[in-house]
């Protein structure tokens, strides 16, 4: 409730950015004001408890890079490990790789081959859910590591767009729907 009003209440709306048509969301504003970004945390990590308050994730994962500023606090607040998930290139060491098309183009996402254990239960955290592309990768980055991707936890997701048909069965908890 906070959090969803701290998003609407924040978020800035730039329009033709970065493509002349993509109208972007712009949450910088949200992670300024220290009340709305305590707000979302919260809120995000809410996904990564039951009922009982208990956690049920073994590791957050964030997409790079506003996933990034988002995950590792949620990890933080639920006592799990943090993993990015990184553009092609970036990891130092063996990485998995998945490639797939994204709102404006294409693009490679990696994962160190050790940074989730088989049968690890993981949270993928971040900012905005558009074509739902980076998820669906994202999500089988996890499964390549042997993990379980519980679901995803985003701020805000982008309904016009359709992200729904592609990620599937994959459990998705959006903050704001747009
Ligand atoms: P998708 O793969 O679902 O099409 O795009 C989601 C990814 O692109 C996320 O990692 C997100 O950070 C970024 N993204 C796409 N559109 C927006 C937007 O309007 N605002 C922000 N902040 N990120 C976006």
């Amino acid at each position: 409730r906070t959090a969803q009003e701290a998003l609407q209440r924040l978020t800035v709306d730039v329009a033709d950015w970065p493509e002349k048509g993509v109208t972007f969301k712009d949450i910088t504003p949200v992670l300024a004001d220290h009340n709305a970004f305590s707000a979302i945390i919260t809120a995000l990590a809410a996904v990564g408890r039951d009922d009982h308050g208990t956690v049920v994730v073994d590791k957050v994962v964030g997409m790079e890079a506003r996933g990034f500023i988002l995950a590792a606090p949620v990890a933080l607040a639920l006592g799990v490990g943090f993993v990015p998930v990184r553009k092609a290139g970036k990891l130092p060491r063996e990485a998995h790789a998945v490639s797939y098309s994204l709102e404006y183009g294409e693009a490679t996402l990696e994962v160190h081959t050790d940074a989730i254990t088989p049968g690890e239960r993981v949270l993928m955290v971040d900012d905005v859910l558009a074509t739902g592309g980076t998820a669906v990768a994202t999500r089988r980055l996890i499964e390549a590591c042997g993990g379980v991707a519980t679901g995803a936890s985003v701020l805000m997701e982008l309904s016009f767009l359709g992200p729904r048909g592609v990620t599937g069965d994959l459990p998705v908890e959006s903050l704001l729907t747009i």
